[in-house]
């Protein structure tokens, strides 16, 4: 259990697990998060090092704007042999190989991320137009540099719902305990600052309490050792 930005912290917080466990970078190893780690920058460097990700996605950004059901972005299928697009009308989207800079501003910060465009001309002459795009010039697809891992992680997601679910089982328990056992539901600080002292002190107390009742206070003093000595 942390206090730190959920956003940023599925990769460390995944290697930490590996770490821990005497696992080597190449070695697999499954990671379980609730979408407020969802993050495509992550999830792609977490697919880098055999991490298997079960991330389910923050909000729907492929339907912003899509004046209708069927032209989501889920319905164009990427081809990535001709690295392309086919759209619900059959016709192919492709891309002038270019990478664009997109910068976002997001609650915890901002971040900068390649993406790739994909249009046809098809779509000038297309009579669905007005249920696929508001754009004049067409409809125009993007791919961040990260997609292809944020894909695979979509789609075991999607076919492994029990996998998932795990997650509620294994991870809400921390929070149970620390706001209604122990009754942590609010801090009596104010400030960002001493307000993460004060969680920090108590998610220390929560880990080496569990720590204790997993692996016994011998077995736990005998790992720290090296780290004390
Ligand atoms: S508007 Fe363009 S992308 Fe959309 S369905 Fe028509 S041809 Fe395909």
């Amino acid at each position: 259990v942390t206090n730190e930005n959920d956003r940023k912290a599925l990769h460390p917080t995944a290697l930490s697990a590996k770490e821990a466990l005497g696992l080597d970078r190449t070695d697999k190893l499954t990671a379980l998060a609730d979408r407020g780690y969802f993050n495509g920058e992550q999830l792609h460097a977490c697919c880098r090092e055999n991490i298997i990700t079960f991330v389910p996605q923050q909000g729907n950004q492929q339907h912003a704007g899509i004046p209708a059901r069927g032209y989501w972005g889920e319905d164009f299928c990427y081809h990535p042999t001709t690295d392309s697009y086919r759209c619900p009308e059959g016709n192919a989207l492709t891309t002038n190989g270019k990478w664009y800079i997109k910068d976002r501003i997001r609650k915890g910060g901002r971040y900068a991320y390649r993406v790739k465009h994909y249009k046809t001309t098809a779509c000038l002459t297309c009579p669905v137009m007005h249920r696929c795009t508001q754009n004049k010039m067409g409809r125009l697809m993007e791919r961040s540099e990260y997609a292809e891992a944020v894909e695979q992680n979509n789609k075991r997601v999607r076919l492994h719902t029990d996998i998932y679910l795990k997650r509620q089982q294994i991870v809400e328990h921390p929070f149970g305990t620390i706001k209604r056992a122990w009754g942590y539901a609010y801090t009596l600080l104010k400030g960002l600052e001493k307000v993460s002292a004060d969680l920090g002190l108590v998610y220390l107390c929560y880990n080496l309490k569990r720590v204790m009742n997993i692996l016994t206070v011998k077995r736990m003093l005998r790992k720290l050792q090296p780290a004390l000595a």
